[in-house]
């Protein structure tokens, strides 16, 4: 197979590579995106999948952050709005335009919302994407007919952007092999390579052979998120930890629980957390939580309290009677929050992005968002030039059309998110009528995006499938499980190797509430 041969290859090329980005999540693909097409000669590694971790378990917005209006983080907010504009445009086909509603029940949390909202609208300028305006009373529950009366004085309409996760991870590295980029899933960073105590290389683990390749490079970027700290004591084993993680959990409710296509935001809610409810794919996505935790696992899993905190909450807002039975998909992300010291409180951390280069030449990068992956990927590659001394070249992609760009957008078409992609994908159907069936009854899935996945999108796994190609692990655990053996199946025909059931549902089970 095409992958396990160029990994083979490692080891045969003498290479010294610009640069070897470690993690393949939203920092570390944008940074080979943006590295490739400056024209450096780039290598990505990423463990398990593109965005298994805090990338693939987001709220889905692209926004310039709300919430951190209100702290007075103007030059943050102003930056992600930016960013907001730039990632709408160069991915139509994966972004969308959101309006939110803000019921407020207080003439002061009216006028005090809209304000920070319109300043909001200000803040982004000419890469604003709509008007945000007071709604009355009528307005609100004609908008969101479930919205608790009680008290209700009216209302804050205003618009952010919304996203496929773990598909524009994907696009991501699609765009970067596409401008040269080697990039790779299911292939390790174990250890570093030191020459005159600066770092030189790193050592890579292939999930799937088990063989080690050491490879060279001018600069090495740790982009791993939550796991930052592992990768800097690779480096130098006494480094004091960077990230304090926290965790949040998100539950996926079907839409009749939330019968509008607006989006709900509650500013603040008993433990001063900001709660979305925002319609996604066909269901609603209610979260978040924010807990801090001491563990940083790959597979990390919510609490019964925080599930509970959500429900009441959704229940409460909403004037719904949601139960933990109604649940149909759980998710948490750890959230890589640059530690403050002294401070208890994670919700209190910095959401800006950190870059720490070390004294062998390491250069970290964690902390920011989804939104801003664009600027995080741009500063890391300035750092990397800079150590590496590959020489100056200019970043290019404020405007770079990601891969799968289309210029019509079609929101009714079930492909819509594989963009220019979703013609190739028709075709398989066409040739083939075992291709064109459901994989799932209740999903509107095909048996040829499972097929896709496989072929052209760098899956190896049933979990790369079900959690990140398609998002129903997400969606709806229940029927992941379901759907598991046929898209074994699958796998067993395109790629071979040993039955991946037993392990993937094992792993679904915790997307049970
Ligand atoms: C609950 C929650 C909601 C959020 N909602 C939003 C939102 O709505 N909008 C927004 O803009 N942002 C949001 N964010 C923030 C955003 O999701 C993160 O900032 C972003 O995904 C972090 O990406 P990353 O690449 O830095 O980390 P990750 O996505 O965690 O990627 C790091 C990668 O490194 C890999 N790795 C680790 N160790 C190694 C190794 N040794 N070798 C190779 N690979 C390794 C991991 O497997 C992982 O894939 C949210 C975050 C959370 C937690």
């Amino acid at each position: 197979m095409e992958r396990h041969r160029l990994v083979r290859d490692l080891s045969q090329l003498k290479e010294v590579w610009d640069i070897i980005v470690i993690g393949g999540g939203a920092t570390g693909l944008g940074i080979a995106v943006d590295a490739a097409t400056r024209g450096y000669r780039v290598l990505l590694a990423e463990r398990d999948d593109f965005a298994k971790g805090t990338s693939s378990r987001s709220t889905k917005l692209v926004h310039g952050g709300v919430r951190y209006l209100a702290q007075g983080n103007v030059k943050l907010v102003r930056e992600a709005l930016r960013e907001r504009g730039h990632l709408l445009r160069n991915a139509p086909h994966l972004t969308r335009q959101q309006d939110f509603i803000v019921p407020t029940y207080s003439r002061w949390d009216k006028l005090f919302y809209g304000t920070g909202l319109l300043t909001y609208d200000l803040l982004a300028g000419r890469l604003g994407i709509g008007q945000s305006r007071f709604l009355d009373k009528q307005e609100v529950l004609q908008r969101l007919p479930l919205a608790d009366r009680k008290g209700l004085c009216g209302g804050i309409e205003y618009f952010d952007g919304q996203f496929d996760d773990a598909r524009l991870a994907i696009g991501l590295a699609r765009t970067a092999a596409e401008h040269g980029a080697a990039v790779f899933n299911h292939l390790a960073v174990t250890g570093l390579l030191h020459e005159a105590k600066k770092v030189s290389g790193v050592v890579l683990r292939d999930a799937f052979s088990g063989l080690t390749y050491e490879v060279r490079a001018k600069a090495v970027v740790n982009a791993t998120g939550v796991f930052v700290d592992d990768v800097i004591r690779m480096d130098a084993p006494d480094s004091p930890r960077l990230v304090a993680p926290s965790q949040g959990v998100h539950i996926v409710l079907e839409r009749s629980f939330f019968p509008t296509d607006s989006a709900l935001m509650i500013p603040k809610t008993d433990d001063g957390r900001v709660l979305f409810a925002v319609p996604w794919q066909g269901h609603v996505v209610v979260g978040t939580t924010d807990t801090p935790v001491e563990e940083v696992l790959r597979e990390p899993l919510p609490l019964r309290e925080e599930i509970s905190f959500i429900i009441f909450h959704v229940n409460k807002y909403l004037r719904t009677e949601v139960r933990e039975s109604d649940v149909r998909s759980v998710f948490t992300g750890l959230r890589p929050l640059v530690r403050a010291f002294n401070t208890g409180n994670t919700a209190l951390l910095s959401r800006d992005h950190t870059i720490v280069v070390s004294a062998s030449g390491l250069v970290s990068i964690t902390g920011g968002k989804w939104t801003t992956y664009r600027k995080m990927a741009k500063d890391a590659v300035d750092n990397a030039a800079f150590v590496g001394k590959l020489g100056k070249r200019p970043c290019i992609t404020e405007q770079l059309r990601l891969h799968g760009w289309v210029s019509n957008v079609d929101r009714q078409d079930l492909l819509v998110g594989y963009g220019a992609d979703a013609e190739p994908i028709r075709e398989l159907m066409k040739e083939d009528p075992l291709l064109a069936e459901q994989l799932h009854p209740g999903h509107p899935y095909t048996m040829a995006e499972v097929a896709w996945s496989f072929r052209h999108e760098m899956a190896m796994t049933v979990e790369d499938v079900l959690a990140r190609r398609l998002r129903l692990l997400f969606l709806d655990a229940r029927a992941a499980i379901e759907a598991a053996p046929k898209v074994e199946a699958m796998r067993a025909r395109l790629l071979g190797g040993p039955s991946q059931l037993a392990a993937f549902l094992d792993l679904a089970k915790g997307y049970l509430p």
